[in-house]
């Protein structure tokens, strides 16, 4: 992960399908998204890809426009057409660089293509770049090993038990979620979570992270919290 990426379920590896025909092209892709962290699943047509995208439920579906059974924009529109993969992210990956195949692509339902022959780095940002879109579209919940930040319901929980919180200790969650294995100053954490324009004195922040450490307390999360001496606050499951 890079540092300041937006990674909503940073601590559970994204999972990304690959349905890709040509064996030598999906072992490349899949070696360097598995080295990028993600966890990677693989199908060589359509059939499989749709079975897959039941079983696996992708986070991502990267798709090969030519494929053996039928063509990867035909598997885009059918997802498409399904009410539970209307949102999944979907990037092609096409050997056609002409701006029509391009724009049949996009119109079918991709969110973004890949022109072959691409670099692994280009994939990545590119994959980085669509899930940031698409969590924050659909708020998706934030998740570190049992605890669960729910954005739509403003919903805390740790396995079954739910937690309850105030709205500042929230939000100090909320954003230690988003930035995991990051160390934040208390002046970091006023202007990001309290904001930039309000005074408040730095001892604050000590005195809501305790209180969000006292309510995570009884089902063991508080020692996601973590202090970091003379720097400030990190969350972080290690
Ligand atoms: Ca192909």
């Amino acid at each position: 992960m890079q540092p300041g990426e937006f990674h909503p379920k940073a601590m559970t590896p994204r999972k990304i399908l690959l349905v890709e025909d040509e064996a030598p092209i999906r072992q490349m892709v899949a070696f360097n998204l598995g080295r990028a962290g993600f966890a990677v699943v693989e199908a060589e047509d359509c059939a499989t890809a749709r079975a897959m995208i039941a079983d696996e439920r992708p986070d991502l579906v990267l798709v090969d426009w030519m494929l053996p059974d039928s063509s990867g924009l035909e598997l885009i529109r059918m997802l498409r057409r399904d009410e539970a993969n209307r949102d999944l992210p979907i990037i092609m990956l096409t050997a056609r660089a002409e701006e029509r195949e391009k724009v049949i692509g996009l119109d079918g339902g991709a969110d973004d293509y890949v022109t072959k022959p691409f670099s692994p780095r280009e994939l990545i940002s590119r994959i980085n770049a669509l899930l940031r879109r698409s969590a924050s579209a659909t708020d998706a919940p934030l998740e570190a090993g049992d605890l669960r930040l729910d954005p739509v319901s403003h919903r805390v929980t740790v396995g079954d038990r739910e937690i309850g919180l105030g709205p500042t200790e929230y939000r100090l969650l909320k954003f230690l979620l988003e930035n995991p294995e990051r160390v934040y100053s208390r002046g970091q954490l006023l202007d990001r979570v309290w904001g930039q324009n309000v005074y408040v004195e730095e001892r604050t922040v000590d005195v809501h992270v305790r209180r969000l450490r006292k309510a995570l307390e009884e089902s063991g999360a508080d020692r996601f919290v973590q202090t970091v001496r003379g720097a400030g606050y990190r969350f972080s499951l290690h």
